[in-house]
């Protein structure tokens, strides 16, 4: 890995993973080019204008827990951590629209879980035994589906660990990785409820994740260039010698390098040999444009609903669906108004369908199963000058923001020279 300071770095992928990195090494000091193939940054993590409600909306809302360490990392180094919101305390409300019985689960804030010892604070109908099946979850090794470490049924299941483990592993959780599972756990829970506040982005996560980077890009002299997809790598003698745009070739000078951004099934394209998920699942957002009541809470998980976490925002509410199989393929004017209902249902709302939108996104993450966390490469290649990023590589963590600012400083430090021995940080 070339850890000369004088070569440009090439950054293939404005997504986070590429931003991350690209934030990293400029601060270095780092020559860096970034080369984007959409004519929007962002990849899965972007915003845009939709002409049919008239809204600015994402293409999905994007929850952060207050672990995240390296996404907030990132945030400062951007000026943006400030546009993150959440509560003082980690408090999440849930329904359960076939009983419509509410309940809050309050973490206390030091490593010491005394919310578990406290029926106002726990999940309903639980005792402390049931919460020990979370401990064996961090201590597994290897790795298996989840059903086949801990028990995934009863209330302590069906009222906490079931949403929030879809919602971090965006699968079926009695499929999940429990290796995955685990890691939340240890990263979140496990560290008491400061990390575990949930923070969202209440203006929009283009604004707090993207535009910010790119601002702080320019400032430095670095511009990233849309609708400049890679075509390939041309690859000789163990490095990367040119990178392909089609029209126009970039012959690399000897302390040039490549990070790879792009997602898993781009990179196996491009990367001889590579090992990766390829398997995917699906993800899709409603968007309605209506003001929420007063005091509605600022995000509610739904059980037994299709719908499963809202988020009541100025002048617009939005869902989210994680792992959303058929509904992916279903008529869009019937997944919008089967949401609807449920909100309406939530929120105390009118039955009157708003202006909506609904966003599909089908391959948003990889299928978080053992088998397919198995196939995630590192970020270094046999290539000299090429190291991998991206969401899908092997983090430790889900397909999350985390997981790819994460890839992002791994990329950057093994670009730096400092990374070979360390663990990504
Ligand atoms: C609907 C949805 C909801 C989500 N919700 C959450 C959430 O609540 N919390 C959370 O933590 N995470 C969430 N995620 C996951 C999170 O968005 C991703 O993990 C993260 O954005 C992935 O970033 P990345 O840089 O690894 O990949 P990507 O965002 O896919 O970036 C890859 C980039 O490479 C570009 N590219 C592709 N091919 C080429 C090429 N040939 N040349 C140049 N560029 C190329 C792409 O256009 C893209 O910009 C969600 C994802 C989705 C889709």
């Amino acid at each position: 890995m070339p850890s000369s300071d004088s070569g440009t770095v090439h950054i293939i992928g404005a997504g986070l993973a590429g931003l991350a990195a690209a934030v990293r090494l400029t601060a270095q000091g780092r020559r860096v080019v970034v080369h984007e193939a959409t004519g929007q940054p962002g990849g899965r993590c972007r915003s845009y204008y939709d002409h049919v409600t008239g809204m600015v909306i994402d293409n999905g809302s994007h929850l952060l827990l207050s672990g995240n360490h390296a996404a907030r990392a990132y945030l400062k180094a951007i000026g943006a951590e400030h546009l993150l919101e959440g509560p003082p305390s980690a408090e999440f409300e849930f329904i359960d629209l076939a009983t419509t019985k509410r309940w809050t689960v309050r973490f206390n804030d030091g490593q010491i879980p005394w919310w578990i010892f406290d029926k106002s604070r726990r999940v309903p109908d639980t005792k402390v035994r049931d919460y020990l099946g979370l401990m064996r979850l961090m201590f597994t090794s290897g790795d298996r589906p989840l059903s086949e470490l801990m028990r995934c049924e009863g209330p302590l299941y069906d009222r906490l660990l079931e949403p929030l483990f879809l919602a971090a592993l965006n699968i079926e959780p009695l499929h999940g990785s429990g290796k995955l599972a685990g890691q939340i756990i240890r990263e979140t829970l496990a560290l008491g409820g400061q990390a575990c506040r949930p923070l969202i982005a209440p203006g929009g996560i283009g604004d707090a994740f993207i535009a910010p980077a790119l601002r702080t890009l320019r400032e430095q002299g670095v511009e990233v260039t849309l609708q400049h997809p890679l075509h390939a790598l041309e690859l000789e003698n163990g490095r990367v010698r040119a990178l392909d745009f089609g029209e126009e070739t970039i012959a690399l000078g000897d302390g040039d390098s490549v990070i790879l951004a792009v997602p898993a099934f781009i990179a196996t394209a491009m990367v001889p040999g590579l090992s990766a998920p390829t398997a995917f699942r699906s993800i899709v957002n409603a968007h309605f444009r209506v003001d929420p009541p007063a005091g509605s809470p600022r995000m509610i998980g739904v059980v037994n609903g299709t719908t499963e976490w809202i988020f009541a925002l100025p002048g617009r509410v939005a869902v989210t669906v994680s792992d959303a199989g058929e509904l992916v393929d279903a008529p869009r004017a019937e997944v919008a108004q089967t949401i609807w209902n449920e909100v309406a249902k939530v929120l105390g709302l009118s039955d009157t369908l708003p202006p909506w939108q609904i966003v599909r996104e089908r391959r948003a993450t990889f299928a978080a199963t053992p088998e397919e966390n198995a196939k995630r490469p590192g970020a270094v290649t046999q290539w000299r000058n090429l190291v991998l990023a991206g969401d899908w590589t092997d983090t430790g963590l889900p397909a999350t923001i985390e997981g790819a600012v994460r890839s992002g400083h791994r990329a950057a430090e093994l670009i730096a020279g400092e990374g070979r021995s360390k663990q990504a940080a």
